[in-house]
């Protein structure tokens, strides 16, 4: 059988980012990855936004790795050619009583240490966003866009010419506990681990759950959350310049449907929220342009239902269910029986933006175990 000394299972951003991390100085690290590809994942079926740490609850390790991987990310993408841009955005309140919400949101970003944020009235709004119609704004100097699949890829590149082994159509179906090691099983046979992550995304829960051989045991659940895009591209796509943002909805689901520029000029309308039954379901009942349109025209009235053209979509790994109070954090931690495994579950957005600084995290968190 062979032996590795780090298996990841999951070859999104954050395994392909802690394969980036750890490959560095540990030799046999092996990525596992079911699909065809890396990065098929929410890791590219995303808004593409390098985050800037505004939302987060202080101390939360969405802040800390949100604020800290918008600098790596920067870094990462500058030295390995990885498409960008630092546009800047917008988060606007649409009439006076939503302006007291903005002041308290820009206090959260100082606190998680964001810099580079003011408010700017309608007039600086409009010389920004001639089509934008708003009270006022947060406007955030260190958010911009990315190519997530581009960076996905160079994470998986650097891994791999640090001698990492990316495995793709390799699901991993079973996970033993041995003497020194943890076997893991899929479809591309069985190795032996010193160390595991469980880097599965949305399927993370059920990864976890391979470790007791009773899903009834399952330590996480993740409960999928749809979001779903349409695009404007010309002649409409002068109508946003750069990333505007409605305030966050106070149901923690999502951040509201947004405007993004895209790195190829045309800008994206979303992403909805929609708690789902099914994991894999992409598609089935999706919402109509007039739904994006009623919803986008509170900040941009410019916009009709026929500017927009249903795109993708992405879900979310939610660890609130239907109902339950949010925000939750991400989930980075050892397994509780099995300290040579360790889970990332929940890692929702912002997490294409923290993917460098959780594997950082992830790397002491195996230095411990190998050492
Ligand atoms: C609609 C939407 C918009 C978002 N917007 C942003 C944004 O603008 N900015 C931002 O920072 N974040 C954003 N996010 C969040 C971000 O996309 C995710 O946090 C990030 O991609 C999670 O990466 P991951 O590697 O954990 O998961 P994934 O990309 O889902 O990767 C997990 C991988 O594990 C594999 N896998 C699963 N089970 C197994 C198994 N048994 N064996 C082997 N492999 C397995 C899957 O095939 C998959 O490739 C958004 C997310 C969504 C859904």
């Amino acid at each position: 059988m062979d032996r590795a000394n780090i298996v990841i299972i999951g070859g999104g951003v954050v395994g392909c980012a802690i394969a980036a991390a750890v490959s560095k100085n540990t030799s046999d690290v092996f990525v596992l990855e079911a699909m065809p590809k890396v990065g098929m994942g929410a890791s590219t079926r995303n808004s593409g936004v390098i985050h800037s740490g505004l939302y987060y609850t202080a101390g939360s390790l969405k802040a800390r790795h949100c604020v800290r991987g918008n600098r790596l990310t920067y870094e990462f993408c500058a030295a390995h050619s990885v498409p960008h841009r630092r546009t800047g955005k917008l988060v606007v309140a649409t009439n006076p009583e939503e302006a007291h919400e903005l002041a308290a949101l820009l206090e959260k970003g100082r606190a998680n240490g964001v810099e580079g944020m003011r408010i700017v009235d309608s007039a600086a709004i409009r010389a920004r966003e001639p089509h934008i119609v708003a009270h006022s704004a947060i406007e955030v100097s260190s958010t911009g866009i990315v190519l997530s699949e581009e960076l996905v890829k160079a994470y998986a590149r650097v891994a791999t010419a640090q001698g990492a082994n990316i495995v793709t159509h390799a699901k991993v179906t079973r996970l033993e506990a041995g003497q020194d090691c943890i076997r893991v099983a899929g479809t591309a046979g069985e190795i032996e681990a010193r160390c595991v992550v469980n880097s599965a995304g949305l399927f993370a829960d059920e990864v976890a759950a391979l470790l007791t051989g009773h899903v009834k045991q399952r330590p996480y659940k993740i409960f999928p959350v749809r979001g779903e895009y349409c695009e404007v591209v010309k002649p409409k796509a002068h109508l946003v310049s750069a990333l505007v943002y409605p305030l966050p909805h106070p149901d923690h689901l999502s951040l509201g449907v947004h405007f993004t520029r895209t790195l190829w000029d045309t800008f994206l309308v979303g992403p909805t929220a929609r708690y789902i039954d099914d994991k894999n379901d992409y598609e089935s009942n999706p919402e109509p342009p007039t739904e994006f349109a009623r919803r986008a025209k509170l900040m941009l009235p410019a916009i009709e239902a026929a500017d927009l053209r249903p795109t993708y979509s992405g879900i979310r790994a939610k660890l609130v269910p239907p109902g339950g109070k949010g925000p939750a954090d991400f989930v980075i931690e050892r397994d509780a029986d099995f300290p040579r495994v360790i889970h990332l579950v929940g890692i929702e957005s912002p997490g294409l933006t923290s993917a460098p600084s959780i594997a950082e995290q992830v790397s002491s968190m195996i230095a411990e175990t190998l050492n």
